[in-house]
């Protein structure tokens, strides 16, 4: 969060990227988090951050969909490294949450794999309508990260660390037009 201010105001400081760096963590990696994020351009994970080399696990997905896979690669570094947090971002003006939703609305299916995303976001589009919103993109892509969250904080292999306070597991969202990440839920005391 320190480095997103930075992000946020300028003053970057491009921290861990030079040979020193890229020397010193050759044999091996320590990242303190793990970020699942959107694929949008506009929100990569080591820029809004301010960060550099080995210091985030990044996976990035349409809306940041979850499946097995992605769950598996999530639970890595806390389960085999003692990485101390996982954070879920969404974004403003999320292009698959807003494809999502309006091919969930419409019962039309997106073509090819993209259906696929659709799908993975249907708890929260659900509880979206659940809820009503006057702007049910950005209540969807909030209520995403949220759900995200709480399923991971609550599984059976993440669920202990958290008990034991090895794991914080936090939902965010990035602002557009301001580079700001707030935190939605699940921050440590
Ligand atoms: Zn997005």
């Amino acid at each position: 969060m320190t480095g997103n201010r930075r992000w946020v105001t300028g003053a970057l400081q491009h921290p861990d990227r030079d040979p020193t760096r890229r020397e010193l963590l050759a044999a091996t990696q320590k990242p303190y988090g793990v970020v699942l994020s959107c694929i949008d351009s506009r929100v990569p994970p080591e820029l809004v951050f301010d960060t550099g080399l080995g210091d985030l696990f990044v996976m990035r997905t349409g809306g940041q969909a979850i499946g097995p896979v992605v769950t598996g690669s999530i639970e890595y570094g806390p389960m085999t490294g003692g990485t101390p947090l996982i954070m879920v971002l969404g974004h403003q003006r999320c292009g698959a949450v807003a494809a999502a939703y309006q091919a969930l609305k419409d019962g039309k299916p997106l073509p090819g794999n993209l259906q696929a995303i659709a799908e993975a976001l249907r708890p929260a589009y659900e509880q979206t309508t659940r809820g009503g919103s006057a702007d049910p993109i950005e209540t969807m892509t909030k209520n995403q990260v949220t759900l995200t969250a709480d399923a991971l904080r609550g599984n059976g292999d993440l669920g202990p660390l958290v008990i034991e306070r090895k794991l914080a597991v936090v939902a965010a969202y990035y602002s557009l037009d301001t580079g700001q990440v707030e935190v939605l839920n699940g921050a440590p005391d």
